[in-house]
């Protein structure tokens, strides 16, 4: 399905795949999943690269489980050339961790240096490949897809998975984004990959049924904005259970009463409810769908 020199990881939900291109030319890695596997990034990568460094990182988008082991590649790696998409090029510069929605998802990603941004309607030369750079919004305002014509392979961050996309941040603050997802899967279609390596989940071939999969589950969010902010504060409570595996229903409330987004979910589609009771109801239907469990004292991922 894919050449040797393209090698992905695919990893759990918390960590967003890696790439690892081998190909002539400098080894690059495209992702680095999340600051608390980045350990286990970096042993997979020097495992794969034997003697040979990283000389490239590339960032797809800048959410903490695609760039939370930038870090640490940085410092394993001396020399090593990292690429961004440039729309959040100047709050990385800062280190503006609102901006890059590290403070408002409750999430963590160590603070990184970058030395190029990836243009959208530029070329790239990575790992002996031609890669187009395009802009993919709507799940994050500022996201590439990165697409080979040659090959025609498609790395698509959280712009199309096998069975959907990632939640379309930008509406949790109250900006327009529905459209641009769908402009994004438009895009995606015309570029007609072979094989797609998503962010998430296994690398797929199937592009007609993943984008009707993904055009039905658009068009169920434009009809029902609530059914969208329900499903996004599961992903944001979900995730913390995939950092921290089990934690107390109490303890759950506490981390949640301070994440901005949930915060803002509740003003605008809970408030009818207590936080608590708005959280209960969530934490309720995470249980009925099996992924969560409740052990009698804690709740834990599953
Ligand atoms: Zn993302």
């Amino acid at each position: 399905m894919l050449p040797d020199d393209v090698i992905v990881f695919e990893r759990g939900w918390l960590s967003a795949n890696n790439v690892l291109l081998i190909g002539s030319g400098p080894a690059t890695l495209i992702d680095s999943g999340y600051c608390s596997h980045s350990f286990q990034t970096l042993s997979l990568v020097r495992n794969a690269l034997g003697q040979r460094p990283l000389e490239r990182l590339v960032n797809t988008h800048l959410h903490s489980d695609h760039c939370g082991g930038n870090s640490l590649l940085q410092s394993s790696f001396p020399g090593l050339e990292t690429f961004i998409p440039p729309g959040h090029a100047a709050e990385v510069l800062r280190w503006d961790e609102v901006a890059l929605t590290y403070a408002p998802t409750g999430q963590s990603c160590p603070q990184f240096l970058f030395d190029r941004t990836l243009v959208p309607g530029s070329e790239q030369e990575l790992g002996g490949m031609n890669w187009e750079v395009h802009a993919a919004p709507g799940h994050d305002p500022h996201s590439v897809v990165l697409f080979s014509p040659q090959k025609g392979i498609l790395i698509s961050g959280d712009a199309l998975w096998e069975n959907g996309f990632g939640v379309v941040f930008p509406e949790l603050e109250g900006i327009h984004a529905f459209d641009a997802v769908g402009d994004t899967l438009d895009l995606i279609e015309c570029l007609a990959p072979k094989v797609i390596i998503p962010g998430h989940g296994p690398v797929f071939t199937n592009l007609s049924g993943s984008l009707g999969i993904a055009r039905k589950r658009l068009e169920g969010f434009i009809n029902s904005p609530a059914k969208h902010a329900r499903y996004a504060a599961k992903v944001l409570l979900k995730f913390k259970l995939l950092d921290v595996q089990e934690i107390s229903r109490h303890a759950l409330h506490a981390w949640a009463t301070d994440v901005t987004y949930l915060g803002i979910l509740y003003g605008r589609y809970g408030s009818e409810q207590s936080l608590r009771e708005w959280l209960d109801g969530l934490i309720a239907e995470m249980l009925g769908a099996g992924s969560l469990r409740f052990d009698g004292k804690q709740l834990r991922n599953s």
